[in-house]
């Protein structure tokens, strides 16, 4: 019997770390940067690096906080993209949301690789390439499928199908010459998906008997407990609150998430609703996705915006965008009166389906707001199951990492508390503390089968769009009217004499911003008094250079009001030398 209780803890050891089977002789070195999504949520992109081939896994974009003034969209910073040069470099998509995609046609612009992906994300890439004048660039396209591996440089990935707000998203298995690296992109488990594809969890397992070197996975939700619902609850909702509803329907929730919007257009129908589908960015997923036929139902249940009076109202379901707040989105517009076809009346129901992304809670509440004050009736958060998160609660992640049962573990997609949770979790899922690192955006960590540690900070950060013309705002643009927002601006313009050293006519000063209007007479006075005197202790010397009066009154003027207001307003003085 006692060499039997050996044999079996012999063999439970192993089992529970199948990484101890990694050849720890192998010399291979492997480097990992993120350079969007760490420190953050949303913005995803990461390189991963053998000595010949570099793969950027995803091209995400994120939202400016309200600072940014005049900021639509922030872009990850590619400087470090162009230092790849020498290696073969591949774009690797997980899945098709706007933080994982969005960035895309912005790269594109700089520099362009082969990339590869789901059909999905590629069709949802592809829209975007279309409307930035990209079209072109859709040879570049390498549409995956699931369960084989493709041998990109001198990697070896595999596409895992994941269970997540939008579908065809995965995650990925990444052979390199070092080990094997599982990347879980964005995931939730699900076990009873709406398409019925389950999470590909046998291929974690497959990884993980193998040992797998590092697990890199996703902490958004680290901080829930137990497990996220699954994307089903929420139509068991939707058949409630379509029974309560009396007038019109309208659902609004992320364009993205097809099963959510297919579960209500089913619901819909089985209502005796017509579908009308408005926003731009939602018609275009639909139809996208109703060509790729993962949102089936039959054309006779869809009318257009202008049909929408022929029907009764208990006829009629409007699937919308704008479940953000977002004052362009439909909905918005809808409740602000300011929508040419849809008036909101008090019998319509409309079902926000969806949760405020940090950031846009403000916005929420604000729609929230107006759609009250219009008087229809709103279902948000009194129902619980209104809306799912496509993130994995703790549960799921460790479900995930006993499956992978990782040597090295890195949590990523997070704000440095997400991902400090994760870390704990993974400890007590059995990985050594001492061989998990948390990153922030622009770390480098070099990976061997014996160490994980950081060797150095590559350049990193955001790049300002205005999405009016999908162009990049400057840097000291955005400066400039977080200066201006906060802190005003005083001009200052004068003729100054190089022989009288004296000002010839009047000074002219302007400030906004810094003192009520009423007092702006007084302020402007003190500061002509004080230039005034400036210029005639100065010498004949310095008259002769604008430059250099322009540079001293600045600094003059800008002691005096740090002095008096406590403020650092910008200040442009301009003078001309007579
Ligand atoms: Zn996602």
């Amino acid at each position: 019997m006692r060499a039997s209780i050996d044999e079996n803890k012999r063999v439970q050891d192993a089992r529970m770390n199948p990484w101890k089977s990694i050849d720890i002789t192998n010399k291979d070195k492997i480097r990992f940067t993120p350079l969007g999504g760490l420190g953050e949520i949303g913005g995803n992109m990461a390189v991963l690096e053998t000595e010949t081939t570099a793969i950027i896994i995803d091209v995400g974009m994120s939202f400016p906080d309200e600072t940014m003034h005049g900021v639509d969209i922030l872009v990850p910073d590619f400087s470090y993209l162009h230092t790849l040069k020498d290696k073969d470099v591949f774009v690797i998509i997980t899945h098709g949301h706007e933080d994982h995609i969005g960035a895309t046609p912005y790269l594109f612009k700089e520099l362009k690789f082969p990339i590869y992906g789901t059909p999905l994300a590629l069709a949802m890439i592809e829209n975007k390439f279309n409307e930035h004048g990209l079209s072109a660039d859709s040879k570049y396209f390498n549409f995956v499928t699931k369960r084989k591996q493709y041998q990109i440089g001198d990697m070896k990935i595999e596409w895992m199908h994941n269970t997540h707000s939008i579908i065809d998203a995965c995650s990925l298995a990444v052979e390199t010459p070092a080990g094997t690296i599982i990347h879980t992109a964005d995931f939730k488990v699900d076990h009873t998906p709406i398409d019925g594809y389950t999470m590909d969890l046998r291929r974690y397992a497959h990884y993980g008997e193998k040992g797998v070197l590092c697990l890199f996975s996703d902490s958004t939700n680290s901080h829930n407990a137990g497990f996220t619902k699954s994307e089903k609850v929420v139509g068991n909702t939707f058949n409630t609150l379509f029974e309560l509803a009396k007038g019109r329907v309208i659902m609004s929730t992320f364009s993205s998430n097809v099963h959510r919007i297919f579960q209500a257009m089913e619901r819909g129908v089985k209502h005796g609703r017509k579908i009308c589908v408005i926003g731009r960015s939602m018609e275009r997923n639909v139809e996208t996705n109703r060509a790729l036929g993962f949102v089936d139902i039959e054309d006779k249940h869809f009318i257009e915006v202008h049909e929408v009076p022929k029907y009764s109202d208990n006829e009629i379901l409007v699937i919308t965008t704008g479940s953000q707040g977002e004052t362009m989105a439909a909905l918005n517009r809808m409740a602000t009166d300011e929508h040419r076809h849809i008036k909101l009346k008090p019998s319509d129901t409309v079902i926000i389906s969806a949760s405020a992304i940090p950031g846009n809670e403000a916005s929420v509440s604000s729609l929230m707001n107006k759609l009250m004050k219009v008087g229809v009736t709103v279902r948000y958060k009194e129902f619980t199951d209104i809306h799912v998160s496509g993130h994995a609660a703790q549960e799921e992640q460790k479900l995930i990492l006993r499956l992978v049962q990782p040597k090295f573990f890195l949590p990523v997609h997070g704000e440095y508390n997400h991902i400090s949770k994760h870390a704990r979790t993974a400890v007590e899922c059995g990985v050594d503390e001492r061989n998990i690192l948390l990153m922030g955006d622009g770390d480098q960590v070099e990976i061997t089968t014996k160490y994980l540690k950081k060797v150095k900070t590559v350049k990193s950060g955001k790049t300002y769009i205005d999405n009016q013309n999908n162009k990049t705002i400057e840097n000291d643009i955005v400066l400039d009217r977080q200066k201006l927002a906060e802190d005003g601006i005083i001009t200052i313009v004068a003729q100054v004499s190089q022989s009288s050293q004296k000002v010839v006519g009047k000074l002219i000063i302007n400030t906004h911003g810094i003192v009520a209007n009423k007092d702006d007479k007084k302020f402007e006075k003190e500061i002509e008094g004080l230039v005034e005197t400036m210029l005639l202790g100065g010498n004949a010397d310095k008259l002769k250079n604008h430059r250099d009066i322009e540079n001293e009154i600045r600094a003059l003027v800008r002691k005096f009001v740090v002095r008096t207001k406590k403020r650092y307003p910008l200040i442009i003085p301009t003078i001309f030398v007579v």
